[in-house]
């Protein structure tokens, strides 16, 4: 039988890395994870597995060299998740150095270290070691409202700093594979969702505030459509991807779930309306505000994950309407947890008019 894998996971205490993290300490695998707990990442999400003799934690940065070539070496590692990143696009039009910091400088940092460490294992060991980056199908740039969608052949067209800065991650590795013959699997995927989602993308951010009766600014007219995946469908098609995937090829990962922002916001206030009613009756649709549209916003993402469903035997298996209800129960849960802990205003471009509750 095969032994154990060992996987570092970087990222780990992020929104997905930790949903990676729960799964496949689960499963058995051992983890190592590496995350610098910026003001995105979060331990509360890992609780579950912290105690895991199957789990270790690790604060420090992608971009710290030694440390990272003594945990591949000490750990025995034969597989590195990449998921460390900034993440948010609105941050990245407000702040792009640190996305060019940590998603290009830092990747190129663990490619390095990543590559002597490979370099460094003979006969199975080298055969099994894989570097799986996670990437974003925001890197394909923008859909029409028809038909199209994104797939393995898709031309690179980044619109935001965000998305650009993913997008020159994701050459480094295809570069370090084709030049010096690192054993890369790349995926794509479309927009997550679930819980343990910091509370400044859509979603939470329209759940938490909804819940409160505050304001829920949406961009634009709300027309933008999003393909949205269940956190945990998603870490099952990493495990797969990591796993199963060819080397040097790419597998884009959608849940066949595309709907408008807006159509998102109002199944969020009548899920919400329909367990509690705000105190002045009125139905929480009365509180979104239309506010000025982000600065170069893509249109429309959408995903064809026929080959990772015909490929590697993976399929969504939440769909939509049920995994934002789970969503919405878990975040009004962990409010009631912890009142104080989810901070509820953090929307820049928000006009006066919005502002209030
Ligand atoms: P997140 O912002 O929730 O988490 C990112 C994590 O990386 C945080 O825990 C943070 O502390 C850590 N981190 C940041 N800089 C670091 C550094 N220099 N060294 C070590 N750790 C660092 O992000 P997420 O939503 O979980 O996304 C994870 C990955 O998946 C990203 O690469 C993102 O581009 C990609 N992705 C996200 C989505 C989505 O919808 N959220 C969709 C597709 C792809």
């Amino acid at each position: 039988a095969e032994p154990e894998r060992c996987v570092l996971v970087t990222g780990g205490a992020g929104f997905i890395g930790s949903a990676v993290c729960r799964h496949l300490v689960r499963g058995g695998t051992r983890v190592i994870n590496l995350d610098k707990l910026t003001y995105a990442g979060s331990l509360s999400a890992l609780a579950e597995i912290a105690g895991s003799p199957h789990y270790r934690f690790v604060q420090g940065d992608i971009a710290d060299r030694a440390l990272v070539a003594r945990l591949l070496a000490e750990e025995r590692v034969d597989a590195v998740m990449h998921l460390a990143a900034e993440s948010h696009v609105d941050r990245s039009i407000a702040g792009p150095a640190v996305f060019i910091e940590t998603n290009i400088t830092g990747t190129f940092h663990l490619l390095e270290v990543a590559l002597d460490h490979w370099r460094s294992l003979d006969g199975a060991a080298k055969e099994r070691f894989r570097f799986h980056h996670i990437s974003t199908d925001e890197v394909f740039g923008d859909l029409p409202f028809d038909s199209s969608r994104f797939d393995e052949q898709s031309p690179y067209c980044p619109s935001s700093p965000y998305s650009a800065s993913k997008a020159a991650s994701d050459h480094l590795v295809r570069a370090w594979q084709h030049t010096f013959g690192l054993p890369v699997v790349l995926s794509n995927c479309s927009n997550n969702y679930g819980p343990h989602q910091f509370p400044e993308k859509l979603i939470p951010l329209t759940i938490t505030r909804a819940a409160a009766g505050l304001s829920l600014p949406v961009y634009g007219t709300g027309e933008n459509v999003r393909d949205w995946l269940h956190v945990e469908d998603h870490a099952r098609a990493l495990e797969a991807v990591m796993t199963r995937g060819a080397v040097g090829e790419t597998y884009v990962i959608g849940g066949r779930a595309e709907h408008s922002n807006i159509a998102v916001v109002a199944m969020i206030c009548d899920l919400l309306d329909a367990r509690a009613a705000l105190a002045n009756g009125k139905r929480r649709r009365s509180l979104i505000r239309f506010v000025t549209d982000r600065p170069g916003h893509d249109r429309r993402y959408a995903i064809d994950p026929t080959r990772v469903e015909r490929d590697l035997g993976w399929r969504a298996e939440i769909g939509f309407a049920a995994g934002l209800a789970g969503t919405i129960d878990w975040y009004l849960a962990d409010r009631a947890a912890q009142p104080m802990a989810i901070p509820l205003v953090s929307v820049e471009h928000m006009p006066a008019s919005a502002g209030g509750a």
